[in-house]
């Protein structure tokens, strides 16, 4: 009901390029779209949900369905805590047969009431799935009569899986912080300084690598969406100044409609490389001075941003010399592809090919300005691609995601994962060092010395197998009846072309 209501409302968001180039009707078929046969899809919207509450960290999670879906998004991504690890304890109403045939509601009810008498969590987040949305259990009454009688704040969050894909779900998420948490309480006392982040979920601990930048400025993170975040802290989140939205495509709605309701403003920066971390801190800045904050904050920020830079410069200075010249194939999507490109040459590294499936026009358009010119933006690679452009040696790394990593392993080449399962933090000064760090070590591991041992010659006058060897520090592809000498790959003597 809440879905039929409000769905398409959420379709139409004012501050996505692509969704104003849309027309009427294009808008209300939403954004997912139809998988193709034979290809990966990503999340269903309750996952996108998840993914994008669950960092919350002193809330319980209660996921009101069947066992699997708990236990298919639960903690995927390893967004860390500093405190409370209530969001790890896995919740689940794990309805069955006799509650789709009775309702699942009393069920939910008693859930709630076990919850709260033996962990008493802040608040209890409640998602929908596939399965209680169709028979008809109403989350949202369920959801109204507990928090009432157990005086506690009980969110629904409506998010079947069958809304649409992962990305919805962030939207949805987004829907049911803006209804029922944002502005629900004052906080203790507001500054000049105070900003919001939304879309920063903290993965292996990124936030920390960016708070003590604005701590050192002087500003305040009032809250996070949702990386480390406290269910206090969000419903403050009202009296910031301003917001700064990390990853637009994910939680967009919830700036718009921030600027909206309560007049903040919002801008989207990015983490990721020395240059967009300077960009995002000056950004805030400026933002916080047009907002009544001191103008000294600039001249503060440029004084942050100079050392800060120098430092992370002089810190990846040994590594560019390891690297120069090597070659990078990224696939990944969205806001990280132009981000991460930018990072990469500013290590040294060059960049043979970047995925743009999941780029919008402004992402594109960033690339190509990065990138000097569009050649190298491919708009999807299948597995088989990525293999061939690995085993030819046309890159010396691929970083992607942890869904092609056997691709590269198959090609027996180094990969390194920079999507949302890394088990590294990238973001800020800090993590471009970690990045360039992580990038060096794949890259000369001497397990790839190992992987391309050839099997045994069996044959005379060359290998029969075709092989990538080591030249001067890059890996080059040796075919049967070709051999190595003198650093350079030969046609082996008696084998004629
Ligand atoms: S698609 Fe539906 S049943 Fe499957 S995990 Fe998502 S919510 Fe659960």
């Amino acid at each position: 009901m809440w879905l039929k209501a409000n769905g398409v409302e959420i379709f139409n968001e004012p501050g996505c390029g692509k969704n104003r180039a849309k027309s009427e009707k294009e808008r209300k078929q939403g954004c997912s779209k139809q998988a193709s046969p034979g290809a990966a899809a990503g999340g269903c919207a309750f996952d996108g949900a998840r993914i994008a509450l669950q960092p919350v960290v002193d809330v319980a999670h209660l996921v009101h369905g069947p066992i699997a879906c708990e236990g298919n998004s639960w903690d995927n991504r390893h967004a860390a805590t500093s405190g409370p690890t209530l969001y790890r304890t896995a919740f689940t109403t794990d309805i069955n047969e006799l509650d789709v045939i009775y309702g699942g509601e009393g069920r939910l009810f008693r859930s709630l009431r076990e919850i709260l008498s033996k962990y008493d969590p802040p608040a209890v987040f409640v998602y929908q799935t596939c399965v209680t949305a169709l028979i008809g259990d109403d989350i949202d009454a369920v959801c109204k009569h507990a928090s009432e009688k157990f005086g506690k704040p009980i969110i629904p969050v409506n998010s079947p899986g069958f809304a649409g894909s992962k990305n919805f779900g962030n939207k949805l998420a987004g829907e049911a912080i803006l209804d029922y948490v944002i502005g629900t309480r004052e906080p203790a006392y507001t500054t000049s300084f105070d900003i919001n982040i939304i879309g920063e979920y903290n993965l292996s601990g990124e936030l920390w690598q960016i708070k003590p930048l604005f701590d050192a400025l002087g500003i305040r993170i009032v809250c996070c969406i949702s990386g480390d975040g406290r269910y206090k802290e969000i419903a403050s989140a009202h009296r910031a100044k301003i917001n700064m939205v990390v990853c637009s495509k994910s939680m967009i709605n919830v700036a718009t409609k921030m600027q909206q309701r309560y007049g903040i403003p919002y801008f989207e920066g990015s983490f990721y490389g020395i240059g967009d971390m300077s960009n995002t801190l000056r950004r805030t800045a400026r933002m916080l001075a047009q907002q009544g904050a001191p103008d000294d904050l600039l001249v503060r920020t440029e004084r942050l941003v100079n050392a800060e830079e120098a430092r992370a410069w002089a810190r990846i200075a040994p590594y560019r010399k390891r690297l120069q010249g090597r070659r990078v194939l990224l696939i990944t999507g969205g806001v990280k592809s132009w981000s991460v490109v930018a990072a990469l040459q500013e290590a040294g590294l060059e960049i043979v090919g970047t995925s743009v499936k999941k780029s919008t026009d402004g992402d594109k358009e960033r690339i190509k300005e990065i990138l000097g010119d569009d050649t190298r933006m491919v708009d999807n690679l299948t597995a088989r691609e990525i293999y061939h452009l690995l085993r030819d040696a046309k890159a010396d790394i691929m970083l992607s995601g942890g869904r092609s990593q056997f691709v590269a392993l198959k090609a027996r080449m180094p990969w390194l994962d920079v999507n949302q399962e890394r088990h590294h933090p990238y973001a800020g000064y800090e993590g471009m060092v970690e990045l360039v760090h992580e990038i060096d070590r794949s890259i000369h591991n001497p397990v790839w010395q190992q992987v391309r041992i050839p099997a045994p010659w069996d044959d005379e006058g060359g290998g029969s197998h075709e092989r990538i060897v080591s030249l001067s520090g890059h890996a080059k592809r040796v075919l049967p009846g070709e051999d190595v000498q003198d650093n350079q790959v030969h046609v082996h003597a008696g084998v004629s072309a």
